[in-house]
């Protein structure tokens, strides 16, 4: 069998070298990351010699790393000057996720916030064509993350992927399953059945194998109440139940997957537990 990826979101604590060992120390084998400060719009910068030293320790403990865009990034914002700034933050944190030797740069399509999903979705398809116009030979994935329906959020249906890669016609763009803001669109991971539904949706819109990554969270709320609420895995609505349905379906078990959960009364060390028990009774680890 091959090895299942799992581990979580990490903080870099101003040495994203540090990621892959730290990684290991909660069970896990992949990692991702804020390539900078996630809430500024400052740019941020690579220091030399830091491909170098983190492509080693990615190598030495065997964990490979995504990035996940910062807060402030909307490829669908209505204002003009505003996409002008994103523009500027997004190819700055491209840029440093290549300059660290990543590929993997995660990012919300963005909201089109009140100006309906029409626009908003050819405002990313603007943005995302000239974002990867200005890494032409980039050995680049972009992922679009499914997002929860809230806030004017484009990206809740895979329609929505389908139409921005299609419009864009990079190959160079992926996309994420992130399963608490799936269900949160009424997208229910929990039986087989409708899990082969999700799946099969993904698989007819955007190809099963442009699927690199599952955002693994529980819900804090019932399916398709949208309020993007992440829960500790078994902890929340999808349950214990959702997340063996999950874990024993080959398709999830072969894409990398990252845990966002709150680390409140549990960490991602707890949840990485949970994930390994349900796998050994699952018999598949
Ligand atoms: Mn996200
Ligand atoms: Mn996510
Ligand atoms: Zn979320």
């Amino acid at each position: 069998m091959s090895t299942i990826r799992i581990g979580a979101h990490m903080a870099t604590k101003g040495d994203v070298s540090t990621v892959p060992k730290r990684t290991t120390e909660i069970g896990g084998n992949v990692a991702q990351i804020f390539v900078k400060n996630p809430r500024s719009w400052k740019t941020g910068e690579i220091k030399e010699g830091m491909k170098e030293k983190l492509q080693a320790e990615m190598v030495k403990y065997d964990v490979p790393i995504f990035v996940h865009s910062g807060y402030l990034v909307n490829m669908a914002t209505p204002e003009e000057e505003l996409r002008k700034k994103v523009m500027h933050l997004i190819s700055n944190e491209i840029s440093m996720t290549i300059q660290l030797g990543l590929k993997y740069y995660n990012v919300h399509p963005g909201s089109h916030r009140g100006t309906g999903e029409k626009e908003g979705l050819e405002r990313i398809v603007r943005t995302l064509s000239e974002v990867m116009s200005m890494f032409p030979n980039a050995d680049l994935c972009i992922l679009l993350e499914s997002v929860s329906p809230k806030g004017g959020n484009i990206g809740y249906k895979w329609e929505h992927m389908k139409y921005i890669m299609d419009e864009v016609g990079d190959p160079r763009i992926g996309v994420t399953y992130d399963t608490c803001h799936g269900f949160d669109a009424g997208y229910d991971p929990r039986t087989p059945e409708t899990l082969d539904m999700i799946l099969n949706e993904i698989d007819k819109n955007v190809g099963l194998d442009k699927l690199h990554m599952i955002h693994l969270n529980d819900s804090m709320y019932p399916l398709g109440v949208a309020k993007d609420r992440h829960q500790n895995i078994g902890k929340g609505y999808i349950g214990m139940e959702g997340m063996k349905n999950l874990l024993s379906n080959p398709v999830i078990r072969s894409k990398s997957i990252v845990l966002e959960t709150p680390e409140k009364a549990l960490t991602h060390a707890d949840d990485i537990k949970t994930i390994k028990r349900i796998l050994k009774e699952l018999e598949l680890h």
